[in-house]
């Protein structure tokens, strides 16, 4: 009972914080929790990316897909600071559309679809169980390093109470083509880093969740001339599939309704991968953290080298690198071909 209180306690200075009140020791080089596995998979793509801010002024498939991702995050962050009654589906198609604006067709009438889904989903597997205590709060640390400190940030999407246990739960949302391995979600180091700013800001949580989107369409159950419900196409959800069948008086324990919902139910749009703190991950991830600002720090100091693999395909900037690595003219390519929002380092150009 004390913990429980002395908890609420936390949670309601916590959720009193402003984000500007988090990030207290401004320093010149910043790292932030979600660009981590760019700067572990290429710290030259974290260079273009972050520190020189680069856009480029044609859109590359990895950039469409960034911004389609960015879209579903704005109307998922505004769904889950709603109270549980007025989170609606009109809220979240008319959210999407205003969101979209700028996406091209095909993934504007992709993500309509997504939400459509995703609100049959959801009002079957949250129905109550979670309250937001924030979403998409700034917080921010200085992690101190033998070559000197990097001030250390992140956002997480959500913090989610279950009002059963009184756990806090860290929330990400994401949106995939496919569904990653488990492996994938072992290894990403952006959830301790959250668990470790919210713990430098006098909160912890149970677990992690991820909380993930299919990019798949869904389409209302479509009902044949002979009044059969169509199993042609199983980017249907199973509510809105029983809802039809149940106001067509269809009967659902006919086999062929009954290998068709096994089919939704193994090729799943939304899932929901929950896992438990693990404290000897918490101090791998304090370790490792401080590894990747000692050598932000060097990078700084004496370049950031590429690693050429096949993460390259998707690579925005693999025209640019390619100048880079043969010793070509980079400021002109630059000039030529991208927005600059940040700093070019003379070590790079
Ligand atoms: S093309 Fe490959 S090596 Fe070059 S910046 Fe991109 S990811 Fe790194």
């Amino acid at each position: 009972m004390r913990y429980i209180s002395s908890t609420n306690s936390a949670i309601r200075r916590f959720k009193k914080k402003r984000s500007s009140d988090l990030v207290k020791e401004p320093s010149t080089i910043t790292l932030r929790a979600s660009q981590r596995m760019t700067l572990r998979e290429c710290p030259r793509k974290y260079y273009y990316s972050n520190v020189a801010g680069l856009r480029s002024l044609t859109p590359s498939i990895e950039q469409r897909a960034f911004s389609f991702g960015t879209a579903m995050h704005k109307v998922l962050e505004g769904f889950y600071k709603l109270p549980n009654d007025r989170r609606t589906l009109k809220y979240l198609t008319s959210k999407w559309r205003s969101v979209s604006r700028d996406l091209d067709d095909e993934h504007k009438e992709l993500g309509l679809g997504m939400v459509r889904g995703y609100y049959d989903w959801v009002s079957v597997m949250d129905s109550g169980r979670f309250i937001t205590i924030s979403s998409e709060k700034r917080l921010g640390m200085k992690v101190k390093t033998p070559i000197g400190d990097v001030q250390f940030s992140g956002q997480m999407d959500s913090l989610w109470l279950e009002k059963q246990t009184g756990k806090l739960y860290i929330i990400d949302h994401k949106t995939y083509t496919n569904f990653p391995s488990d492996h994938f979600f072992n290894n990403n180091p952006q959830m301790y880093s959250y668990l470790l700013l919210l713990q430098k800001n006098g909160l912890t949580a149970s677990g992690f969740i991820f909380n993930i989107l299919r990019k798949v369409s869904h389409v209302e159950p479509a009902v044949n001339k002979d009044g059969s419900l169509s199993i042609r196409n199983a980017n249907v959800s199973e509510k809105s599939f029983v809802e039809t069948a149940e106001r067509c008086g269809i009967d659902l324990a006919d086999p062929r309704y009954a290998e068709f919902l096994d089919k939704i139910r193994q090729f799943p749009a939304y899932k929901r991968v929950e896992q438990e703190i693990i404290v000897s991950k918490l101090k791998q991830a304090e370790r490792e953290l401080q590894v990747e600002a000692t050598a932000l720090l060097n990078f700084y100091k004496f370049g950031f080298y590429s690693v050429p693999g096949d993460h390259c395909a998707y690579c925005s900037f693999k025209h640019l690198c390619d100048v880079q690595s043969s010793g070509g003219n980079v400021r002109e390519t630059i000039e030529k071909n991208y927005s600059v929002s940040g700093t070019l380092l003379e070590t790079e150009l």
